[in-house]
């Protein structure tokens, strides 16, 4: 498909999108929270959005281009899946966003299975509270890895450049979304979350007990945890966020704390 973008126009709805949302989302959270903080918002915002900056830095500085322009080179070169067979176009972008969300519900269970990962991904889930900052909360390091997967998987799959273009930003977006401080209206929650993963959907996923933790995996779709087994309903008791065995603030919510965590024996 001959779709491309140029990069200063994705950059600024990519932006928009974030800062759109950032807002909303804060103002709800405000208004309405789920739960009360156990941390100050001021201390763990620095941390989290420190981690935010610092990745999207990195990002720019290491890649020659972003995963948009790697899905116009996969197009031109005829790599991967939909690439190869004549798919038409708009089943190509609706089949390249689904395959994408599966393979980041494939990854994140890889991160909780694989011991040096689930090492960075702890980064991730030790975060005492649980908020929209908590869904742009990674290391750099699963972030060099998760974006390395995604860039395979683009290869892999032919994702068009509109497919990756709408991913991208309804991760981003649903990532914000379902970690935020905030419960949709109980007569709608059930609805949503049949289709998407709602707030109160991951808050489970952040439990201090491993058998919730190792559930609920997805970020956008709701669907792969109820077809893949992995769904839990609602936490069995008072839901407790964090680890355990991480609870002191300099460790979990200061910058230096965070980027040192996978390296610390605990
Ligand atoms: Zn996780």
């Amino acid at each position: 498909m001959g779709f491309s973008i140029p990069a200063d126009t994705e950059m600024a709805l990519r932006l928009g999108v974030f800062a759109a949302l950032f807002a909303v989302l804060a103002l709800w959270e405000w208004a309405a929270p789920a739960r009360a903080p156990r941390l100050s918002r001021a201390l763990r915002w620095r941390a989290n959005l420190g981690l935010a900056v610092l990745n999207t830095a990195l990002l720019r500085v290491a890649l020659p281009g972003s995963a948009l322009a790697f899905a116009t080179l996969a197009a031109e070169e005829g790599w991967g899946l939909l690439n190869r067979y004549a798919v038409p176009d708009w089943a190509a972008v609706g089949l390249g966003v689904l395959l994408l969300d599966l393979v980041i519900y494939f990854q994140h269970v890889l991160f909780h299975s694989v011991p040096a990962l689930a090492r960075l991904h702890a980064v991730h889930h030790a975060d005492p509270d649980f908020d929209l900052t908590t869904g742009i909360r990674f290391h750099p390091l699963e972030i060099a890895l998760s974006t390395a997967i995604k860039f395979a998987a683009i290869a892999a799959l032919g994702a068009p450049v509109l497919a990756v273009l709408a991913f991208e930003i309804l991760l981003n977006a649903t990532a914000m979304f379902n970690h935020a401080n905030v419960s949709l209206p109980a007569w709608l929650e059930p609805w949503v979350r049949r289709v998407l993963v709602t707030p109160d959907m991951h808050r489970t996923h952040h439990s201090v007990i491993e058998a919730e933790r190792n559930s609920n995996y997805g970020f956008c779709l709701a669907i792969w945890d109820r077809m893949l087994g992995t769904y839990t309903a609602a936490p069995r008791g008072d839901l407790d966020i964090g680890l355990a065995a991480w609870r002191d603030t300099d460790a979990i919510a200061t910058l230096p704390g965070v980027l040192r965590m996978p390296f610390s024996a605990r």
